[in-house]
């Protein structure tokens, strides 16, 4: 098959290594010259999930990894203090793995696609890989996104776990992940656009060196609001279809989990000489992150003060019986009574 990536996030590059590996014709393109392309993100994940995607595409993640996290300390208004332990949850270097991925890709930088000039009738599938920006699919039922920012400083030498800081009604949070010694990406994501902590942190760290600033809305809109995921030959993977943990912003794993869904779904229509099934699609991703819409339900209902732990209970316990069965991929322990009490100091 012909196929055209567009965007080399985490999506569009580990699906480009797949489909070459398995014999395709690969175009990546991407709208960021080569020399100035930095993938927007705190490099946060599970090591568990990231040796398994790694060892499929054919590297080997220990070579990665910047910081193994022992701990997550969160702070929580009115000086509330929790202590997450943490399973796996690493930094690694996300720029140099995406890279990696891409050794035997063609990738054409520097080529901000638009889907009205694009050369659709060239390619058997264009997978809209374009994230947030989502460029290629038509606008999805109920889109929502939270500002984010954050800075890469170096020379912070009090520092070397996981930290955040989290904003009463969940409206966002502050965060410290620390990447190889003395550096880390301190940012936050606020529907407010206040920022708490990021100040704060310059204040209490003034020889702190600001490598670089940056930053890009995440989306919190899981799948189900963010249909089609599909629009004539056009596909998408990834952010561009709502593959966000909503209470936490977190999406290199899940937008893995959504390019294994792709894989699946066409090697499978491939290997019965027909079109990519996009029911099929369809009906996995829902069915994958069907959780993810109580999450989000959660995380809204908080945000407009609203949600009350009672009436609420069963959205609560959903979301705690899925995280639980998928402690492993997220990295860190799911208490029940540990959510319970962070829901109700939020
Ligand atoms: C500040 C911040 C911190 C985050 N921290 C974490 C974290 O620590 N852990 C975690 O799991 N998740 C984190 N996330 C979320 C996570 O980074 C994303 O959900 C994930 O990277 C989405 O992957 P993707 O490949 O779908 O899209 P992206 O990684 O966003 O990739 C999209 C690519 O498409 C390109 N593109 C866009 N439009 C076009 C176009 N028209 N033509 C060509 N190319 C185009 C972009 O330049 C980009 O390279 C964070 C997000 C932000 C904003």
């Amino acid at each position: 098959m012909k196929i055209a990536v567009i965007g080399a996030g985490v999506a569009g590059s580990y699906l480009s290594n797949m489909l070459d590996k398995e014999g395709h014709e690969v175009t990546l393109f991407e709208s960021n010259k080569k020399n100035s392309h930095w993938p927007v993100c705190a490099w946060g994940a599970s090591k568990h999930m990231l040796e398994y995607f790694s060892k499929k595409a054919g590297l080997d993640f220990n070579n990665y990894i910047f910081h193994v996290g022992k701990k997550l300390k969160m702070s929580l208004p009115n000086q509330k203090t929790e202590f997450l332990d943490l399973y796996g949850l690493v930094t690694y270097n996300k720029k140099q793995w995406e890279n990696d991925l891409l050794a035997n890709v063609n990738v054409e930088y520097g080529i901000n696609c638009d889907k009205k000039t694009f050369p659709k009738e060239k390619y058997d599938y264009i997978l809209d890989c374009t994230g947030f920006h989502r460029r290629f699919l038509p606008r999805p039922k109920e889109d929502f996104v939270i500002p984010a920012y954050e800075y890469l400083v170096e020379n912070i030498s009090d520092i070397d776990e996981f930290h955040v800081i989290g904003y009463k009604g969940a409206r966002g949070y502050f965060w410290y992940f620390p990447l190889s010694k003395g550096t880390g990406f301190m940012g936050a994501g606020d529907i407010d656009r206040k920022y708490f902590g990021v100040k704060e942190f310059f204040d209490s760290h003034p020889n702190a060196k600001i490598v670089k600033k940056i930053g890009r809305p995440i989306r919190l809109s899981p799948p189900k609001l963010m249909e089609p995921f599909c629009d004539n030959n056009i596909i998408g993977v990834g952010e561009s279809i709502g593959t966000v943990f909503p209470m936490l912003g977190e999406g290199i794993i899940p937008s893995l989990l959504s390019c294994e869904i792709f894989l699946q779904v066409l090697e499978k229509s491939t290997s019965y000489n027909q079109k990519f099934n996009q029911k099929e699609y369809r009906e996995k991703i829902l069915n994958k992150f069907q959780y993810y819409y109580d999450v989000y339900k959660i995380v809204r209902l908080k945000m407009d003060g609203k949600l009350n732990t009672v009436k609420h209970f069963n959205l609560l316990l959903n979301m705690y019986k899925n995280m639980k069965r998928d402690e492993k991929r997220f990295g860190f322990e799911i208490s029940f009574e540990k959510m319970r009490r962070l829901v109700n100091a939020l």
